[in-house]
C-alpha cells in the first residue's frame, strides 16, 4: 500500500496518475477510483490542478471499490484512488484488503483539513502503507514549501469543495497568523 498525502495543491492527483500511468505502460490492469462528492470535475475523470486527467470511476462508497474489482473483466493489478479522505471509514479496511490479495493499491489524501486536524481515516492509512510520500505546496505568500490549506472564504462545514477560488496553500507561519492558534492543533477532527 502506498499513500500520496500533503495539502491542496501539492501534486497528490499528478503523483497518483503518474504512478498510474507508468503501471499501464508495464502492461499491468489499472483501476482508478474517486469519491462521488467530490464532484468539482464531473464524474468520469480524475483531473489534476495541472489539468492531467485520467478517466475513472466515481463511487460512494468504500463498498463499491470491492465489488467494482471483483466484478472486473481483468483482475487489477493496480488500483488507484484518489481524494481518499472523502470515503467512509470502511476504506481502510478495503485498502488492506485488496494489498492482502496482492494488489498495489496507491491512495492520494489530505493529510490535513482546513484548520490543521489529521483528515479523518488518513492517520490510519498513513500508519498500515508500507510507502508514504509526503508532498508540500509552494505557499501563496512566501514561496516556501506549504503544508496546510487555508480556507480562502466560504463557510465552517468539514467538508467543502473547491479549487483555487476557496483554498491557497500556505507554510507554518503565514498560516498560524490566518488561523486562530491553539484552537485546533493537536486535536483530532471528531
Ligand atoms: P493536489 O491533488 O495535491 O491538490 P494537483 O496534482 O491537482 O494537486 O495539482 C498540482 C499542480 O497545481 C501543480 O503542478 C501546479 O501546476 C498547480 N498549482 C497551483 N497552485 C499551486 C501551489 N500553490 N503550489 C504548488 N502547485 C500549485
Ligand atoms: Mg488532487
Amino acid at each position: 500500500m502506498e499513500v500520496v498525502a500533503g495539502p491542496m495543491f501539492s501534486g497528490k492527483t499528478e503523483e497518483l496518475l503518474r504512478r498510474m500511468r507508468r503501471a499501464t505502460l508495464a502492461k499491468q490492469t489499472v483501476m482508478l477510483f474517486k469519491p462521488v462528492r467530490d464532484d468539482r470535475h464531473g464524474t468520469t475523470d480524475v483531473v489534476s490542478h495541472d489539468a492531467r486527467r485520467q478517466n475513472a470511476i466515481a463511487l460512494d462508497s468504500s463498498s463499491d471499490v470491492e465489488k467494482q474489482v471483483a466484478q472486473a473483466h481483468h483482475r487489477p493489478d493496480v488500483v488507484g484512488i484518489d481524494e481518499v479522505q472523502f470515503f467512509d471509514d470502511d476504506i481502510v479496511s478495503v485498502c488492506n484488503r485488496l494489498a492482502d490479495d496482492g494488489i498495489r493499491v496507491i491512495v492520494a489524501g489530505l493529510d490535513l483539513d482546513y484548520l490543521g486536524r489529521p483528515f479523518g481515516i488518513m492517520p490510519l492509512l498513513l500508519a498500515h502503507a508500507e510507502y508514504v510520500t509526503k508532498l508540500n505546496a509552494i505557499c501563496s505568500r512566501t514561496g516556501r514549501p506549504a503544508h496546510f490549506s487555508h480556507r480562502i472564504e466560504g463557510g465552517s462545514e468539514d467538508v467543502q469543495i473547491g479549487g483555487a477560488e476557496s483554498y491557497e496553500a500556505l507554510s507554518r507561519e503565514p498560516y498560524n497568523d490566518v488561523v486562530v492558534r491553539d484552537h485546533h492543533r493537536g486535536a483530532t477532527a471528531e
